[in-house]
């Protein structure tokens, strides 16, 4: 999810809601955000995904 707002001069900026981190700022045109917004990594999403593989493999490490 991220937030968009415009600039008094037409350009926008977008933010991350999961690590509240400015993706861009700035930019020209919508087609840009959804390019920027698509490429970011987002270090919250990262260490959930961390998180989940761990528990995975703790899970695996019980059944053996
Ligand atoms: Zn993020």
């Amino acid at each position: 999810m991220y937030n968009r707002t415009q600039n008094d001069n037409g350009s926008y900026n977008t933010r991350c809601l999961d690590c509240f981190m400015t993706v861009a700022s700035c930019v020209e045109t919508e087609q840009e955000l959804d390019w920027v917004e698509a490429h970011h990594i987002c270090p919250e999403k990262v260490l959930a995904q961390m998180f989940a593989r761990e528990k995975a493999i703790e899970a695996q490490a019980m059944r053996n």
